[in-house]
């Protein structure tokens, strides 16, 4: 539902397109192209449940095939519609272009309430749903590859990527037809904290470079930063977990559908999150202050906002009170156009969606990989690299005992370096050095360009100029 006076999420999207293009030098033929969504497929299927036939309405669209497969997760919510979808699969575009995973953009989404149906159920639902999209190629290893979102995890992505394969039993890279899968079902190590993972390696981005830190009025690094977060789903959690257990962050309150919990000293986000797992619900947790109006919380003084959970939650009637002068866009178009605007002028820096969330989709990209080439990463090189470390410690120790000069290694030194990197400590660098890349770039337009005063802009500057460069040499 469209607040009073506010555009629908397709529409901010599309603004923030137009102002970003504004700034552009396309033909307007090329922009009308790369604006549009390509197509969206709507499904009704019926299931048989509980002695009667529920029938369920989803979508898959396709935003921009510049690059295939396309690529982006499917959503389950009783909000689904296709307006939201079509929002979502232009951001997948911007978003890939903008991380250079080699994909277009497309998103998927079911109507439905997860919580109402047993785990049964939702595995029937799940493969008709899969069904009806693998047979017109919606879902298919080099055409189009989703991926978990809101509602959804590696438990749907087994049953896809299961689905798929019965229904294509020749094809020998089935496994590539979803990513999000568990690692026992061709999934790979890192995916499931990856988007809160790259929340972090944004943040301690953003705090490498003082003049990003000035413009919004922040100094030192992230230790002791006081952090709200909005929704403690998979993204929110991990976020927060590895900000405040790594980074040194107090996270002072985090926001949940059912209210909030509050703590000026810190929440401890492992705890929160079990309390939460066991009771369902936050209300009750004994160690911090629970506020009924949540989204109240939103308003609160803190040093960076993390709106993890959905779309439009910052809009125009509570942009003007925002406290946070950084703001990271964690969830997928949580800042309306409309706040956008009262927020760039207040000074408020928000580090935008496309690539605040982007570590869910580089880590599909590598497991995507690794599927197609059917061997997990590491294998071949790390005990190479552990034998070459070796030799060079115990060349060391020699040297020191023949020459006897009482070099002693520091302590933990030797395990450290003798450790080869396994799949997840190449997943982590990988990742890592694709946030850190993309914001280089997105920040030189930010700080080049007298015309652009914000890193949503910059974002989309640097997307759509790619977008724009794979079709200069595509057949329309
Ligand atoms: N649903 C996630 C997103 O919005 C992940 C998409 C993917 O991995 O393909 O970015």
């Amino acid at each position: 539902m469209t607040r009073d006076g506010e555009l629908s999420f397709r529409d901010s999207v599309d603004l923030m397109f137009n102002r970003a293009v504004r700034l552009m030098d396309l033909s307007p033929g090329l922009e009308q192209k790369i604006r549009v969504c390509n197509s969206t497929y709507t499904v009704r299927f019926g299931v048989r449940l509980r002695g009667k036939i529920e029938t369920f309405t989803g979508y898959r669209s396709v935003h921009s095939e510049h690059m295939e497969p396309v690529k982006g997760g499917i959503r389950y919510a009783l909000s689904v519609n296709q307006n939201e979808v079509e929002a979502l699969a232009a951001l997948m575009t911007y978003k890939c272009a903008l991380v250079e995973t080699p994909f277009g953009g497309s998103k998927g989404g079911l109507c439905i309430d997860p919580r109402a149906w047993d785990e049964h159920e939702l595995e029937l639902i799940t493969r008709r749903f899969a069904y009806e999209l693998i047979k017109r190629d919606l879902i298919h290893p080099a055409q189009n590859v989703p991926a978990p979102d809101m509602g959804t995890g590696e438990r749907e992505m087994a049953w896809i990527a299961d689905q798929y394969k019965r229904m294509n039993t020749t094809d020998i890279n089935g496994n590539a037809c979803v990513t999000g899968k568990p690692t026992y079902a061709g999934g790979i190590q890192g995916r499931v904290e990856a988007t809160g993972r790259g929340v972090q390696y944004a943040l301690q981005e953003f705090f490498r470079h003082p003049e990003d830190k000035a413009k919004a009025g922040l100094t030192g690094g992230l230790q002791g930063k006081r952090v709200i977060v909005q929704g403690l789903g998979n993204v929110g959690y991990h976020a927060a977990k590895f900000l405040s257990e790594e980074d040194g962050c107090i996270i002072t309150a985090i926001i949940e559908r059912d209210g909030a919990l509050q703590c000026d000293t810190g929440l401890n986000v492992e705890e929160v999150h079990q309390w939460m797992a066991k009771q369902g619900t936050i209300q009750g947790y004994p160690s911090a202050a629970f506020v009924e109006d949540g989204t109240y919380l939103l308003e609160a003084d803190c040093d960076i906002l993390i709106p993890a959970a959905m779309e439009g939650v910052i809009h125009k009637d509570n942009a003007a009170n925002i406290k946070a002068p950084l703001i990271i866009e964690a969830a997928n178009g949580p800042v309306t156009f409309g706040a956008d605007e009262i927020l760039r002028t207040k000074g408020v820096v928000i580090i935008p969606d496309m690539y605040a969330n982007a570590g869910g989709v580089t880590v599909s990209y590598f497991e995507w990989v690794k599927n197609l080439s059917h061997i997990r990463f590491g294998r071949m090189q790390r005990r190479a690299e552990e034998a070459r470390s070796r030799l060079l410690v115990e060349e060391l120790e020699r040297l020191s005992a023949d020459q006897d000069l009482g070099w002693t290694l520091a302590p933990g030194f030797k395990d450290k370096f003798l450790t080869g990197s396994d799949e997840l400590a190449l997943v982590r660098s990988g990742l890592e050095d694709t946030m850190r890349t993309a914001y280089q770039a997105m920040r030189k337009v930010w700080h080049e360009r007298d015309d652009v005063d914000d890193l949503r802009t910059a974002a989309y500057i640097v997307s759509i100029s790619r977008v724009a460069t794979a079709y200069r040499s595509k057949a329309l």
